[in-house]
């Protein structure tokens, strides 16, 4: 693309406003890109939070091409941008640090279903038509997505074709493109056991380039994609299996729903239709409020707000048992969720199925062993009920429906979500010891 104009040294309002203007496709110096158009939206609008200010303006894209283009554009001006799918695990703030942004909006058509080509040796690995922005081979379970298409279509459409893997991830909001940022998990399964690559626009290098997921360094809501937006994930590859089947049911709350055993469960072999599946955690997500719905309060939020601790080291973990025992008995500090963390990283965890499941994943190295905690139950333990808020403060609470998360009741700003977090951060480090970490990003606001 070339580019003879240098502003980039403007007040950096003037730059914003003009690289909008070029991507609108106004004026001598304008970059007519197709799938692209330029809006104006608030992340009040755009974040599940439903809180924080206007940037500067809103490019949406809806393909990959598209991307590489904006993204190399704003660079090269050393523009501030911030991808956004579906703002469900984003916190933002109201300052000038998010009015200065530049939003590059993934977004498929069709509503965020994305067009769709389906059968029998779909051509996955072929380049598909601009337009199809899903693809579904039925034989051999492989799938290709666009990262802008909304992640739980996608789901439905895989199901729906005949293909298990991604059932138990039912109901995630957002979109298919920041599943692999933060390894998406819940209900004993997260989306680094059906990768099969991913399509990354690299920032340093310009360049589109498909990786392997081992690339991606994946573990618990982690990836080194996450905190460095060193690249743009453009599309999606998952291996999927072609036999109509769940992945191995892991989670006791999900598999006992389905009717099986928690300690068959346990051994990680039971199977089931992965329709049934996603009906079961569809069913069980409503319950927690972590189905979005925007007449319920309790989906205004950004999913479980704080990951499950791990700790390093046996001592580590007995200091925490004993604070347990010390404010809440023995009985609790016998029966309080707590696994060891297998080797590696990748495996499974409880997601917004609350508690951490069975064969909690971490990346845990070849040194001292790790033990995961439950952030919900330790949040309860700390005195922190559901529906709790800060006194004299209601406009941001814990849901009534599950104390991981944290929600707007309507007229939240980012302070009042701050607030509540630092309070129950603080409650539970000093009631345990514990340090909670949150797992969505913070745009312009932080919690130190
Ligand atoms: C009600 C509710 C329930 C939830 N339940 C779960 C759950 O069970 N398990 C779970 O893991 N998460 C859960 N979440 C969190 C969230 O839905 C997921 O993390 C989801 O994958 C975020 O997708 P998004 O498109 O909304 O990302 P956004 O919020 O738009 O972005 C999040 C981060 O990813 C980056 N990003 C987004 N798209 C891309 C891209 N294409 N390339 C590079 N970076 C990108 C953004 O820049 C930002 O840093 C829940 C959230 C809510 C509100």
């Amino acid at each position: 693309m070339t580019d003879s104009t240098n502003f980039a040294q403007n007040m950096p309002e003037e730059r914003a406003q003009h690289l909008l203007e070029r991507l609108r496709g106004n004026g001598n110096d304008s970059v007519a890109i197709p799938g692209v158009h330029v809006t104006s939206r608030s992340f009040a609008d755009m974040t599940t939070l439903r809180i924080g200010a206007a940037p500067a303006g809103v490019v949406v894209c809806s393909s990959a091409e598209a991307v590489a283009q904006v993204v190399s554009l704003l660079d090269a001006h050393k523009q501030p941008l911030l991808v956004v799918g579906g703002g469900s695990n984003l916190v933002v703030g109201e300052g000038d640090e998010v009015s200065q942004l530049i939003v590059v909006l993934m977004s498929a058509g069709d509503g965020g279903a994305g067009v769709e080509k389906q059968g029998a040796g779909a051509e996955v690995d072929a380049d598909a038509d601009a337009e199809v922005e899903v693809v579904i081979d039925h034989e051999t379970g492989v799938v290709r997505a666009f990262a802008g298409v909304e992640w739980d279509r996608l789901v439905a459409a895989t199901v729906e074709a005949g293909l298990g893997g991604l059932e138990c991830l039912s109901g995630i909001p957002g979109s298919v493109g920041a599943t692999p940022v933060q390894n998406v998990g819940a209900y004993g399964a997260e989306v680094a056991q059906v990768l099969r690559r991913v399509q990354l626009f690299n920032r340093a290098s310009g360049k589109l380039e498909w990786v392997e997921p081992s690339a991606l360094e994946l573990g618990y809501r982690y990836s080194n994609l996450k905190f460095t937006s060193r690249a743009v994930v453009t599309a999606v590859e998952f291996q999927l299996t072609a036999d109509g089947l769940s992945v191995p049911l892991r989670f006791g709350e999900l598999a006992r729903r389905l009717g099986v055993d928690a300690d068959e469960a346990a051994a990680g072999e039971i199977r089931r239709p992965a329709a049934d599946v996603r009906q079961a955690v569809l069913e069980l997500r409503a319950g927690k409020g972590m189905v979005l719905d925007a007449s319920d309060h309790d989906t205004w939020s950004a999913g479980s707000f704080f990951t499950n601790p791990i700790v390093t080291g046996e001592a580590a973990r007995d200091a925490v048992v004993a604070a347990v025992r010390e404010k809440c008995g023995e009985a609790e500090a016998e029966s309080m969720p707590l696994y060891p963390v297998k080797g590696g990283s990748a495996s499974a965890s409880g997601g917004a199925g609350g508690a951490a499941g069975a064969g909690a994943g971490g990346g845990a190295g070849a040194g001292e062993p790790q033990f995961k905690f439950s952030a919900a139950w330790l949040i309860e333990r700390a005195g922190f009920a559901k529906g709790w808020h800060v006194p004299g403060n209601d406009r941001a609470s814990l849901s009534t429906k599950h104390t991981l998360a944290l929600t707007n009741r309507g007229s939240a700003t980012s302070e009042d979500v701050v607030e509540l977090a630092r309070a129950v951060r603080a409650g539970v480090h000093e009631a345990f010891g514990v340090v909670l970490e949150p797992e969505p990003i913070w745009v312009g606001v932080s919690i130190d």
